[in-house]
């Protein structure tokens, strides 16, 4: 740590990227030019060491710099650096602002690892640990002292300064974004494909997302509420390519045509016929829905066997075992909760049978599909797909002085 240099100093945790032996290094380069698309513009500067990565930004960059480590992937924890004067009182002051932000991040125990670097400074680094231990716990007594298996550690390190730093903030943890692949996310406008697109964001994969539109039966609201969900998604994923395409005619040619009680099944038959012809352009190398076991009657085991039984692409359901609760949970936090429950109906609602098939076959499935003759309805909607891309890093034109 440069500590002579001026402004703010950030101090980044890798997550789960310290297990990755071989592949560290590449792992840290991706992280790292991430961060700076994140940042670019605020002034940061960005410096990597040994699984440690520090960010220093001039005086009035925090908001970006701490708005940006809310939303990176790949980083279990992070501090911001309190830059003090060399003195007891002024650490002591510090280390209970430090113990503040444990407390709101739920932290309950702590310790205090002080290091005197400087040994001009009176006190040793057991002496230091002790006073400012002590004015923790006096001014915050739920916050514990435990020097063995402390939830948090407040580092201390006198320098030409004294820098305070505590990790009080956790990261998203998982894997940097572009480190997985390609996957192509099937999203509609409810609770579950923005959360299944974040999830597999959080496992590194890069996200383009497909939308399914049935103009005018579904309303350009709804239309607009999947490109705000893919916008809230993309902040995370370092940006969404959305695909809009228009299912008119194929569920058009489904209402007409097939029995009702298979219509939400042909639907998503088709819906995965296109998504795969996208993946091929964009080289996906798989399919991301938001499934989950048995919520409807679409998603049991035998009809998820019939909307997959023509693709050869994997299909990804990162929330099947999940309970909806959990789902909404993790929606709430993502900040797509609010925007999935508005009420804009998507396509399926409309056209979904009272009495839907619970166990579909695949070979009647395929007997029914390909009696539609949907491959050119298909390959129009895709031909004629509008792009955008949502959520993209852009560069910060804020004041940072
Ligand atoms: P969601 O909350 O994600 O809409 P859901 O519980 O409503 O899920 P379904 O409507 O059966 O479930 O959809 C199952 C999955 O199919 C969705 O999670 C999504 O991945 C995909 N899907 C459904 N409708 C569309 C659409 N209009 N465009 C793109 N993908 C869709
Ligand atoms: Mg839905």
């Amino acid at each position: 740590m440069e500590g002579s240099k001026p402004g703010i100093l950030y101090l980044l945790k890798l997550g789960e990227l310290t297990l990755k032996g071989g592949n560290k290094a590449n792992f840290e380069m991706i992280l790292k030019r991430n961060l700076q698309d994140m940042l670019r513009g605020n002034g940061a500067h960005i410096q990597a060491t040994y699984g440690r990565y520090y960010i220093r930004t001039p005086a009035g960059g925090e908001a970006r710099v701490e708005d940006v480590l809310r939303r990176l992937i790949g980083i279990s924890g992070w501090a911001k650096a309190r830059i003090t004067e060399k003195t007891i009182e002024a650490i002591c002051a510090a280390c209970v602002d430090e113990g503040k932000v444990f407390i709101e991040e739920g932290i309950g125990s702590f310790k205090i690892n002080a290091r005197r670097t400087d040994k001009s400074f009176p006190l040793d680094s057991y002496n230091i640990a002790c006073r400012a231990g002590d004015a923790v716990t006096e001014a915050i007594p739920e916050l514990r002292v435990d020097v063995r298996h402390p939830q948090g550690a407040i580092a201390v390190e006198i320098r030409e300064k004294a820098y305070i730093y505590g990790f009080g903030h956790k990261g998203l943890g998982g894997l940097p974004v572009k480190t997985a692949g390609r996957g192509l996310l099937l999203l509609s406008g409810g609770i579950d494909s923005p959360v299944a697109g974040y999830m597999m964001a959080s496992r590194g994969m890069k996200i383009d997302a497909v939308y399914f539109h049935a103009y005018p039966y579904t309303s350009e609201e709804a239309r607009q509420k999947a490109v705000r969900l893919a916008e809230t998604v993309g902040r995370f994923s370092m940006g969404i390519r959305l695909y809009t395409v228009g299912y008119t005619a194929v569920q058009m040619r489904i209402k007409e045509a097939a029995p009702k009680a298979w219509a939400t099944v042909l639907l998503r038959m088709a819906m995965m016929e296109g998504a795969d012809s996208i993946a091929k352009l964009r080289r996906s190398k798989c399919l991301i829905t938001g499934e989950s076991l048995s919520q409807v009657a679409s998603q049991t085991v035998e009809n998820i066997t019939c909307t997959q039984s023509r693709l050869e692409i994997p299909v990804l359901r990162p929330l099947i075992g999940m309970h909806k609760e959990a789902i909404i949970r993790k929606a709430e936090e993502i900040g797509t909760y609010e925007t999935s429950i508005l009420p804009y109906q998507d396509c399926c609602v409309l056209f979904s049978p009272p009495h839907p098939i619970l166990r579909g076959d695949p070979v009647e499935a395929n007997r029914l599909y390909e009696s539609l003759e949907l491959e050119k309805l298909i390959e129009t909607a895709i031909g004629e797909s509008v792009i955008e891309k949502c959520g993209f890093p852009t560069p910060w034109e804020g004041n940072t002085q």
